[in-house]
């Protein structure tokens, strides 16, 4: 477990490590990067580079938190590969169903998966469920997202790499919008980010937009005409 610097949650927790990419947004992925240079840096953790590897003794970890936490599952992994067996990815549910106390938000770009594994697995109030959308050829996962039965639901459009003219944010929770960053992120439009905006308005759902990214996230920063938007969805007192 580790406090983290992304905006939307607090800290992250990685019952699984390693990944293969899937789709366009994953061309710079930052776990890729991150997993390899642990591995240089010797943690035992990260002995297997970016390789899928499950780490059974990290399911307690959340047993030990005192306070309430917002914690992003997998930051380093994506929980519905399909190298990750149902098995275990029960045990992840097991123990996040065990502990109401915290937020555990779950984001994949395997949405198929997460649709066949939906039944299988009890849906607690306490578990966010998101899928990644960075362009519009990516738009079926959040129809996948919108058929299972998570409490609450949110689309991450980061990296966003293309328009997304014709979202339906019917029973969608939460929208998250970013920039790709790094040494040569893709562009992302200020046209496409005020239509993501104006479809959260229309639709009434939580907009967050987290950074403009480039090559320099930091001196990009998070205004968006002028303004920082992190709404959040309404029910996160309940
Ligand atoms: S799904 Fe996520 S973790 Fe996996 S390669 Fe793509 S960006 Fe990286």
């Amino acid at each position: 477990m580790a406090k983290s610097n992304i905006e939307w949650t607090e800290m992250t927790w990685n019952p699984t490590t390693g990944c293969n990419k899937i789709s366009a947004g994953c061309k710079y992925c930052y776990a890729e990067v991150m997993a390899k240079r642990l591995k240089g840096m010797g943690l035992p953790k990260y002995k297997n580079g970016f390789k899928i590897t499950l780490h059974e003794d990290t399911l307690s970890i959340p047993f030990t938190w005192k306070k309430p936490k917002m914690v992003f599952v997998n930051s380093m992994s994506d929980l519905f590969h399909k190298d990750i067996p149902i098995s275990f990815i029960k045990k992840v549910f097991k123990t996040m169903n065990q502990n109401t106390q915290h937020i555990f938000q779950v984001l994949t770009k395997r949405s198929d998966r997460l649709t066949q594994i939906s039944n299988k697995v009890k849906w607690t109030k306490n578990i966010w469920m998101g899928v990644t959308v960075e362009n519009s050829i990516m738009l079926n996962r959040i129809e996948d997202l919108k058929s299972i039965n998570a409490y609450l639901k949110f689309i991450s459009c980061e990296p966003l790499i293309g328009p997304l003219s014709s979202l339906n944010l019917n029973g969608i929770d939460w929208v998250i919008v970013g920039g790709e960053s790094g040494r040569s992120p893709r562009m992302m439009k200020k046209e496409w980010i005020l239509e993501i905006q104006r479809t959260c308005d229309y639709y009434k759902t939580p907009f967050f937009f987290k950074q403009w990214g480039g090559r320099s996230k930091k001196k990009s920063g998070r205004l968006l005409d002028g303004k920082t938007y992190c709404e959040m969805p309404l029910n996160i007192a309940s």
